[in-house]
């Protein structure tokens, strides 16, 4: 019997999971700058979670999620996405109330699933770093977390992107413009994909999003949302885009975004690259937008949010077709050779005590002659080779070659295990 992993799944393994470190990290420091803090929410929800948010008709609910039924009955979900949960947790652990400094700004990053057919950037287990800022309706807040991507996206070595932004306005505004496209899409009816028709009464939005060719050609021919903006809509989309010039980012407006979710308002934006890594035409790295009903919808107060989501597989991707270089990876200070088998348990102690410093030190485990040893500290490329024999054990001494430039000396061995550091500044 073979084991393989799930179809859409993929193992991250040493080599790779460095890369995936190193983006984390930049992560983490920039939302750090930004004053974002970290919340960690569960795998899996009740399945009400992502079906009241999502949208009923939109393709996470109908077709993507994992949803079953587990020992006790309970309809669960494993997350399709991350914002429908801290959303949850928001409201639930009242993250609002009056003690809290807002906007509440929150990320997080880990594991999405979702059933699609596997392809390049495409998994049924992919990964994704998200922000989420709550309790603030000012357009500023729309700007700084597109910023904050951009800036992301810059630390990591990407320069090369398209910025889509558009509005989906507020609740007066996507009333008129429903109206308006079930108008202009009924005469086309019978040319719809059956998605689209069945979701063209539903949710005419949707029908924006079809990845369906034909659907697509219908849809060009579309009236723009932003001719149905309201005064509040128009002035607030002004104010995010009049800032974004303020601060040198590029966009440009595509008026037939929607994007995949249902809960977005206002603010609505995509980060994209044409990478051929990531298949032919754009391909959305990072998405986002502002949400102002959603804590409400899950049973909090009327309390604003905007965010984004970024997938890190297909960050990857583009990293390494672009070959940015990553970070070499924990190099290897020391290596400990031991000729006896006393001499062994001595290197395990100095191995220890290197380690305690907070060098990278590491020995033999094999049992294995010197030979090898000397072999394995060339092949890992540690800056110090250092030797204990019998006649070192005696005069408690241990050898150390600095392998940079081949110099040799005999050091006393509770100078290496007290202050290496100091010992190398002195000596070499
Ligand atoms: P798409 O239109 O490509 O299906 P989406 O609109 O479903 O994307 P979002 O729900 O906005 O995607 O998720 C945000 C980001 O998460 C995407 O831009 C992408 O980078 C990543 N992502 C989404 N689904 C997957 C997946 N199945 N595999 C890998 N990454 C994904
Ligand atoms: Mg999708």
């Amino acid at each position: 019997m073979r084991y393989q992993r799930p179809k859409g799944t993929a193992d991250i393994l040493p080599g790779d999971s460095e890369q995936w470190q190193y983006i984390e990290k930049t992560a983490r420091d920039l939302f750090a700058n930004y004053r974002y803090q970290e919340i960690r929410t569960p795998m899996f929800e009740n399945f009400d979670v992502f079906s009241r948010t999502s949208g009923e008709t939109s393709d996470i609910v109908t077709k993507e999620m994992y949803d079953f039924h587990d020992k006790g009955d309970r309809h669960i979900t494993l997350r399709p996405e991350g914002t429908a949960g801290v959303v949850r947790a928001f409201v639930e652990n009242k993250l609002y109330g009056p003690d809290t400094q807002k906007p509440v700004k929150l990320y997080y990053m880990g594991p999405m699933f979702r059933y699609e057919r596997p392809q390049s950037g495409r998994l049924r287990e992919f990964h994704q770093i998200g922000v989420e800022a709550f309790g603030s309706e000012s357009p500023e807040l729309d700007v700084e977390v597109i910023a904050m991507a951009v800036n992301l996206l810059k630390k990591l070595g990407i320069n090369d992107l398209r910025i889509a932004i558009n509005t989906l306005g507020d609740k007066e505004t996507r009333a008129a413009y429903r109206k308006a496209l079930i108008d202009y899409l009924e005469p086309h009816f019978d040319e719809l994909s059956d998605d689209s028709k069945e979701r063209l009464h539903k949710n005419p939005l949707r029908v924006l999003d079809s990845k369906d060719p034909d659907d697509q050609l219908i849809v060009d021919g579309a009236p723009s949302i932003l001719d149905y903006l309201t005064d509040d809509a128009q002035k607030h989309f002004d104010k995010v885009t009049g800032l974004l010039d303020d601060l040198g980012i590029k966009y440009s407006v595509d008026y037939t975004m929607v994007r995949g979710l249902d809960y977005y308002n206002h603010t609505i934006f995509e980060i994209m690259t044409n990478s051929k890594a990531l298949g032919e035409g754009y391909t959305t790295v990072c998405a986002g937008g502002r949400y102002d009903g959603l804590v409400n919808e899950l049973g909090g107060p009327e309390v604003s949010g905007v965010g984004f989501g970024l997938g890190v597989e297909r960050l990857l991707l583009l990293m390494n077709a672009e070959k940015i270089e990553f970070p070499a990876e924990n190099a290897l200070d020391a290596y400990v050779v031991g000729i006896s088998d006393d001499a062994s348990l001595e290197a395990l102690k100095v191995v220890q005590a290197l380690r305690a410093q907070g060098f990278t030190a590491d020995k033999d485990y094999l049992d294995r002659k010197p030979k090898a040893q000397f072999k394995s500290a060339n092949k890992l490329n540690a800056k110090f080779t250092l030797t204990i024999g019998d006649k070192e054990l005696e005069n408690h001494s241990i050898h150390m070659k600095n392998m940079a430039d081949g110099n040799e000396i005999s050091v006393d061995i509770d100078d290496v295990k007290n202050d290496f550091k100091d010992l190398v500044n002195k000596s070499f």
